[in-house]
C-alpha cells in the first residue's frame, strides 16, 4: 500500500448513487465518496468507495493542477511522474514488439527470397541435368559417327596428301582448306578448258594460215595481172580500146554483176595512165 497522501482532502461519508460509468438503469447504484479540496473548498470528484484507496491521490493531484486557489496559496504540484515511465515502458515494449514484428516480416521476406532462389536453383539444376544427359547422348552419337568414319581415315589422308594439304588425320585440315583447294582445282580445270579452246583455235589458226597462203598467192597473182595490165596500158591503142570498153558512159553492154569489176579496171587504167605521165 502506498503511503496515504492528500489527507487534507476531505472524504465525505459513503453514499449511494447511480453508477457514473456504464449504468445499465436507475437501479444500477454504487457507493461513492465525495472529495473536497482544502484550498477552494469544492467537492471536485466522486470516487467509488471500492476504488477510493487507489484513485484518491491521482484525482487530488489532477484537481490541484487546475485549482487556482491552490496555485494562489503557493501549492506546486509536479505533473504525475509515475505514469510517464509506465507509458514509456509500454511504448518501448510496443516499439520493440513492433520492431520484432518488422524483423519477423523481414525474415519472412528473406525466407521467401531464399525459397524462391532455392526453387530457381533446383530448376536450373534440373536444366543442367537435362543438358548433361543431352550432351551424353550427343557424345554417344559422335562416337558412333567416329566409328563409321574411322575406315575413311586412310582415304582422307590420301586426299589430303594429293591436295598438298599439310594436315594429317587427326587433326584433319579445316573444311575451309578443302573447300578452297577444291575451288582452286575447279578454277584450274576451267583455265585448262579455256586453254583447250585456245588450242582448238590454234588448230583453226593453222587452217587460217593455209587460207592466208591461198590469199597471199591470189594477191601475188593479182599483182602480176596488175603489172601486166599497167604494161599494156602504156600502149595507146590498148588504152583507147579498153577505155572505150570500160568507161562508165560506154559500158551498158556489161551486165550489172560486171559493173564493179569494170569500175576497178577503169580505176586501174586511170592509175596506170597517171603513172605514165
Ligand atoms: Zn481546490
Amino acid at each position: 500500500m502506498p503511503p496515504k497522501k492528500y489527507t487534507a482532502f476531505h472524504e465525505s461519508a459513503p453514499y449511494d448513487r447511480i453508477a457514473k460509468h456504464r449504468a445499465s438503469d436507475a437501479s444500477d447504484v454504487r457507493r461513492y465518496v465525495g472529495i473536497t479540496c482544502p484550498h477552494c473548498d469544492t467537492l471536485f470528484v466522486e470516487i467509488p468507495l471500492d476504488s477510493l484507496s487507489t484513485n484518491k491521490a491521482s484525482e487530488c493531484k489532477k484537481h490541484l493542477l487546475q485549482c487556482t486557489a491552490a496555485a494562489e496559496q503557493g501549492v506546486h504540484v509536479e505533473p504525475a511522474k509515475r505514469k510517464r515511465p509506465v507509458e514509456a515502458t509500454v511504448a518501448s515494449t510496443d516499439l520493440s514488439s513492433l520492431q520484432l514484428r518488422e524483423r519477423l516480416v523481414e525474415k519472412d521476406g528473406e525466407l521467401a527470397a531464399k525459397s524462391a532462389e532455392n526453387s530457381r536453383l533446383i530448376t536450373s539444376n534440373d536444366g543442367l541435368r537435362g543438358r548433361v544427359s543431352t550432351l551424353e547422348t550427343q557424345m554417344a552419337q559422335l562416337c558412333a559417327e567416329m566409328d563409321q568414319l574411322r575406315p575413311l581415315v586412310p582415304l582422307v589422308q590420301r586426299i589430303t596428301g594429293e591436295l598438298g594439304l599439310r594436315a594429317s588425320v587427326p587433326p584433319a585440315a579445316s573444311i575451309d582448306a578443302y573447300v578452297e583447294k577444291i575451288a582452286g582445282l575447279k578454277k584450274a580445270a576451267s583455265v585448262a578448258s579455256v586453254a583447250s579452246v585456245a588450242h582448238t583455235k590454234l588448230k583453226s589458226r593453222a587452217d587460217l594460215a593455209a587460207e592466208n597462203d591461198r590469199l597471199r598467192s591470189e594477191r601475188d597473182e593479182h599483182a602480176v595481172f596488175k603489172r601486166a595490165f599497167h604494161e599494156l596500158a602504156r600502149d595507146p591503142i590498148f588504152f583507147k580500146h579498153i577505155s572505150l570498153s570500160l568507161h562508165p558512159d560506154k559500158r551498158s553492154r556489161i551486165p550489172p554483176e560486171g559493173q564493179t569489176a569494170a569500175d576497178v579496171l577503169f580505176a586501174q587504167l586511170q592509175d596506170a595512165r597517171k603513172r605514165m605521165v
